[in-house]
């Protein structure tokens, strides 16, 4: 079978149903997370569907049995993946998982990011693991920024990414390239720089601006100045530290990818920043 780690999440749920369409049989598909009730629909179309913490080695003994390919689906409480990311290896390992796809950031080894260290430690304990694995470095997310759209139409697109490109693409596109990897051979010990057309913030606010008829433009901010305007917004004060961290990593090209890894997985052009905007403005307004 192929087990999906975070399945009851956004990636997650789009790589089971992109596995699935590429003609995996949905009853050798395994989707997990903690919170499963969220995958009622998927159990209804034959998916296997199992709880998993990482927080509990048991617990994922448990799912990962005879499990041919693992998608690991890097975890979202930050500051505390070291330890879950440990248990995952380590019950892939005992499982004797015959390919683990790892979802980590771009230039996991070489980016400042602090989002980057938890990661750079999950890619260490894999490659020490003896298990074959394949590195899916995930650039941003497209979605980042057009979940945002409602914000920006009312005060402009903030931030601390200066001039900076960021090769964000959308979650159904790594989702889809995710898919592509366990569904091929090959793939093992190889590692993907994934993401789509760079593009910066005033480029970003720009592209708002043409499609919205609004004025919107880009304000460069200090990053203590972005932080705290987060906070204000209501974003937990270490998440509002790590965004804007990564903004100030974006200024330094942290999150821009070299060449074209996702475009040769998936087969196309991945969705672009205009294609996104237009998809997501409508409900903005
Ligand atoms: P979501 O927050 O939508 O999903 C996170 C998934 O991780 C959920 O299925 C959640 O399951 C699972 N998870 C978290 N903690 C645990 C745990 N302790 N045990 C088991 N499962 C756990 O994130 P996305 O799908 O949007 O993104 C996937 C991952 O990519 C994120 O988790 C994060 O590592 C990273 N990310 C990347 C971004 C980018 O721009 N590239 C932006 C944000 C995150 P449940 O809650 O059911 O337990």
């Amino acid at each position: 079978s192929i087990v999906v780690t975070g399945a009851t999440g956004h990636l997650g749920r789009l790589a089971v149903e992109s596995l699935v369409r590429r003609g995996v049989p949905a009853d050798r598909v395994v989707a997990l997370g903690r919170n499963v009730s969220r995958l009622a629909d998927l159990e209804a179309r034959g998916v296997v569907v199992s709880a998993a913490d990482y927080d509990d080695p048991a617990s994922l003994r448990t799912a990962f049995a005879g499990a041919e390919k693992l998608l690991f689906v890097s975890g979202s409480e930050v500051g505390r993946r070291g330890a879950q990311h440990h248990n995952v290896v380590a019950a892939a390992r005992e499982a004797g998982v015959g390919l683990v796809a790892y979802t980590s950031i771009v230039k996991a080894d070489t980016s400042g990011l602090l989002l980057a260290a938890e990661h750079l430690a999950t890619e260490r304990e894999l490659d020490a693991s003896g298990l074959p694995y394949v590195l899916l470095r995930n650039g941003w997310y497209l979605e980042n920024y057009t979940s945002q759209l409602a914000t920006y139409l009312q005060h402009g697109v903030l931030g601390s990414a200066g001039d900076g490109r960021v090769s964000a693409a959308a979650r159904a596109d790594y989702a889809e390239a995710a898919a592509a990897v366990l569904t091929a051979e090959g793939h093992a010990g190889r590692v993907y720089e994934l993401g789509s057309a760079p593009f910066s913030m005033t480029d970003l606010a720009a592209e708002v601006a043409r499609q919205s008829g609004r004025d919107v433009g880009y304000t460069d901010l200090p990053v203590e100045k972005y932080t705290e305007i987060l906070v204000g917004a209501g974003v937990p004060e270490p998440y509002a530290a790590v965004l804007a961290d990564a903004d100030r990593g974006l200024s330094l090209g942290d999150l821009y990818v070299e060449g074209d890894d996702l475009r040769a997985l998936i087969g196309r052009e991945p969705t672009s920043l205009a294609e996104a905007v237009r998809a997501a403005l409508p409900a903005a307004r």
